[in-house]
């Protein structure tokens, strides 16, 4: 099942997303979920045209936790070491964004990236989850992009500034709940050209390994985030920019990078 979150006449609402098409085509139509959809939950069968809502961030996370160099190509292309231990960061909750809001670019930075990577959503409260039953903490996944000032990577210790900028994590369009993850297709154009393919096959840490990792420090929540990493091929965004990020099977997160107000 594909869950939205979307606004309609100032309400927001969770909804289940039905029909072939996408954002962009059109053909989607949402039945309206009552309630939060973590737990059992009901279709009420009133059902609106996506094309009629405004999309938003398909969750709403008390943290989003990143993981870097996941994909050895990646991790050669920036001249990096695959680390012995994953290494993992935040990206702060006013970092995230959903399908189709801006990514401004950030006035401290002269060098921004685009990463795709496969969002994990947690669907329950956890900590130290056991290998086996890491499939029954998560929710769903999504695509996110982990927009980088690289410049500011480079000159800081740690990645709050540059991975953490307001607009750095635009995440949607939908959670996808029936889907196994452990060999999609991970996609980045920008302007319609590709940047970015590789297969979630390729992470050096699968989705399991990460979820055991987190959880051994800290407890996560219903609607939380993980970024698995991204594949090779990072590269820039200037202003005006169009860059998307597809998922086989969840979908495709479309951004405008614009300079900030
Ligand atoms: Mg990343």
């Amino acid at each position: 099942m594909r869950i939205a979150r979307f606004s309609i006449d100032g309400n927001v609402a969770f909804g289940a997303v039905e029909g072939e098409g996408t954002v962009e085509s059109g053909g989607l139509v949402i039945d309206i979920i009552k309630g939060i959809p973590y737990t059992d939950f009901e279709l009420s069968g009133t059902k609106v045209p996506l094309s009629k809502v405004r999309l938003l961030p398909p969750v709403l996370p008390n943290k989003v936790v990143a993981i870097g160099r996941n994909y050895a190509e990646h991790a050669e292309e920036l001249g990096n070491e695959v680390p012995e231990v994953p290494v993992a960061f935040f990206k702060p909750t006013t970092s995230v964004i959903g399908p189709g809001d801006a990514i401004e670019f950030p006035s401290f930075s002269s060098e921004l990236h685009h990463e795709a990577e496969l969002a994990v959503v947690i669907g329950r409260m956890c900590r130290e989850v056991p290998r086996e039953r890491v499939k029954d903490v998560i929710f769903g996944y999504t695509c996110a992009n982990d927009v980088t000032a690289r410049d500011v990577q480079r000159n800081e210790a740690q990645w709050a500034r540059a991975k953490g900028f307001d607009t750095s994590c635009p995440l949607g369009p939908w959670v996808e709940t029936d889907l196994d993850p452990s060999d999609l297709a991970v996609q980045a154009t920008v302007n319609g050209e590709q940047r970015q393919l590789g297969r979630t096959s390729d992470m050096i840490r699968s989705i399991e390994d990460l979820v055991v990792h987190i959880t051994e420090a800290m407890t996560l929540l219903p609607g939380d985030v993980i970024l698995t990493g991204t594949p090779a091929g990072v590269g820039p965004l200037t202003v005006g920019d169009e860059v998307a990020v597809t998922i086989e099977g969840i979908g495709t997160l479309t951004n405008k990078v614009i300079k900030r107000g």
